[in-house]
């Protein structure tokens, strides 16, 4: 794959076309061969840059969207910031609805990009009027010329992930991979590229990663919502007290729940290991892998990809503090 040779026009050409790469030692003891596609190489440093993209120019092509307009979100962060950005560009203003469990480090990157940010309680009911939902269907609702991007609810969530990621993968691993593991927050990642993955070859594992404190394992299970499966947890991005419809559930094969301490002192572990500096969520799905490999889940001759969804510079105040990681009991 040829990345980005030439002259860009804008920072927006820069959207996808990640790369892979081996896992060489953290995975040593586990079967099968392991590689992590790293979303952190996107220009605004998350998978979220090809979702936020793709909606804006659907919203654009369809006339909804037009100069001077302001784009209205919900976001743990990273689609704040690839809607700051991409609004930069494309003259839009951005106002971004922010829970109180994203990293400060987030939320000042946010504001540096330009965006009017509210930050709303992170564990309040999703229907209550201070939530983060809430506060930007309101904000939507009073702002004229608005467009709420809505992606726990948007199907185009998935497309972007069907049109981008899953063809990347399928690309870059020459159609060898076997299974896929994938963080699932509002879902649109694991749901995209799954099904694309999926229709090329059926047998591809699609194996979720879940929170601990999050109904989405459960959902998965009984298609029932378990309210007493939510309980307050600091992995940002990951898990849901809500059934996303941006998740197609029917695509995942499995879920696994991953505590905050294993998916903090894993994140450290990867840094430590492979020398690549990943967000929260990527400790995350590696620990999840782990666990998934315990089951029996690989053999020898499996082909797993990873997605890395950001970068760790964004949980400097997090995970990559020892006074923080202290604080929680983790070290
Ligand atoms: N990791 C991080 C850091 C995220 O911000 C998100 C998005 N909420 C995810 C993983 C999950 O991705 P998705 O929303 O596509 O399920």
């Amino acid at each position: 794959m040829v990345r980005h040779q030439g002259i860009n026009n804008t920072i927006l050409e820069l959207v996808g076309e990640t790369p892979l790469v081996k896992l060489q030692k953290i995975t040593k003891n586990l079967k099968g061969s392991y590689y992590a596609k790293l979303e952190a190489f996107n220009p605004g440093h998350s998978a979220k840059d090809r979702i936020a993209l793709h909606i804006v120019e659907n919203a654009e092509k369809k006339g909804i969207l037009k100069k001077g307009a302001t784009i209205v979100e919900t976001t743990s962060g990273n689609t704040g910031f690839s809607l700051a950005m991409i609004s930069i560009v494309k003259g839009y203003k951005c106002i971004l609805a922010v829970s109180d469990k994203s990293s400060q480090d987030k939320i000042d990157m946010l504001k540096s990009m330009g965006a009017e940010v509210h930050v709303c309680p992170a564990n309040v009911a999703p229907n209550d009027p201070r939530s983060y939902y809430e506060v930007a269907k309101t904000i939507h609702r009073k702002t004229k010329n608005s467009v709420y991007i809505n992606q726990y609810f948007n199907e185009l969530n998935i497309e972007a992930h069907y049109r981008t990621t899953g063809p990347e993968i399928w690309k870059q691993t020459e159609g060898k991979i076997t299974h896929l593991v994938v963080a699932s927050g509002t879902g649109g990642t694991i749901s995209g590229t799954g099904k694309y993955l999926k229709e090329q070859n059926k047998n591809v594992k699609i194996l979720g990663v879940d929170a601990v404190g999050s109904v989405l394992k459960k959902y998965h299970e009984t298609r029932e919502f378990d309210e007493k499966e939510i309980s307050p947890y600091k992995i940002e991005g990951l898990g849901k007290n809500l059934i996303p419809t941006a998740t197609d559930f029917d695509v995942i094969d499995i879920y696994e729940k991953v505590t905050d301490k294993e998916a903090a002192l894993k994140s450290r572990e990867i840094v430590k290991t492979e020398g690549i500096f990943p967000g929260y969520t990527s400790g995350a799905v590696m620990q999840a892998t782990e666990q998934y490999e315990k089951l029996g889940m690989f053999d020898e001759n499996s082909f797993v990809v990873l997605i890395f969804p950001d970068h760790g510079s964004r949980y400097m105040n997090k995970i990559y503090s020892d006074s923080w990681m202290k604080e929680q009991g983790f070290i």
